[in-house]
């Protein structure tokens, strides 16, 4: 058990990526307190704590960190995919990407970090892992101009974080997957004009040739969240099957 004694909070745990990092912390014996804006996703899990969360807003961000109590690891995983170049962004898709994407991690972070402090006093480390992407400031994809943007501020976020609070024991990462096989990602091809081609097109844009899976994914956000990561900080993490070669 490489996790025991640790509470994780997660967001965006009702499916994907998040769902399976929570399980996979509660395998490793942590306390996982998982929370989703939809809680019929939360329903089947088991042997955790689930809450609804939506983390863009402000008073149940506030709520949720007074009631969980201080945090050993903190899972900033919601976000969302806004798909267009320049050209297709109205001002309202671009808010709402970097509302969703940077401010709600902003907030969250700041609501729980002063608990965090007080477990890095007593145990010497908390982590924070910030989701971010590989499509960001590590590299333009095409009709990603939104996302890119608020994915890239968010690895600017966790490096401020990182370099305010790494003498008090607050470790601060990204995690940037390359493209994941979650529901969100299937909705993405099923809404496009040619949904077989454009998996195709997913997949040939892949060096190993396949998608990732969030089994591929997990390790790292275990590691990252874990004391085998002690001597990492401010670090974005690139689990991308080899795309950024
Ligand atoms: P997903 O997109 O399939 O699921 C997202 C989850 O977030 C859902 O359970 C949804 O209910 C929840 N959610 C949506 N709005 C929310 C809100 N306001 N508050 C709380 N929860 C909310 O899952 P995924 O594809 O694993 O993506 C998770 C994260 O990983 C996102 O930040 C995404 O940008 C990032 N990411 C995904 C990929 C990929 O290819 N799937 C690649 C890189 C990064």
């Amino acid at each position: 058990m490489r996790l025991q004694n640790k509470t994780f909070l997660v967001t965006a745990a009702g499916q994907g990526i998040g769902r399976a990092s929570a399980l996979a912390c509660r395998d490793e014996g942590a306390r996982v307190i998982a929370t989703d804006i939809n809680g019929t996703l939360l329903e089947g899990l088991e042997g955790v704590e689930t809450a609804v969360l939506d983390v863009t807003r402000p008073d149940a961000v506030e709520a949720i960190a007074a009631r969980v109590g201080p945090l050993d690891g903190l899972f900033n995983c919601a976000g969302v995919v806004h798909n267009g170049t320049l050209l297709d962004i109205r001002d309202e898709d671009w808010a709402f990407a970097f509302d969703l994407n940077v401010t709600a991690m902003m907030r969250l972070t700041r609501a729980c970090l002063p608990g965090m402090l007080d477990r890095a006093a007593k145990t010497g480390t908390a982590s924070i892992l910030n989701m971010a992407s590989m499509a960001s400031s590590i590299k333009g994809f095409a009709n990603r101009t939104a996302y890119g943007a608020s994915k890239a501020a968010v690895i600017g976020l966790t490096k401020a974080i990182a370099a305010d609070f790494v003498k008090q024991g607050i470790r601060c990462n990204a995690l940037c997957p390359g493209t994941v096989d979650t529901p969100s990602l299937r909705g993405r091809i099923a809404a496009s004009a040619d949904p077989v081609q454009a998996e195709k097109d997913f997949i040939a844009r892949q060096p190993m040739g396949r998608l990732a899976t969030v089994d591929d994914i997990v390790p790292m956000v275990v590691f990252l969240l874990s004391d085998e990561s002690r001597f990492v900080s401010g670090q974005a993490m690139l689990v991308d099957g080899g795309v950024t070669i």
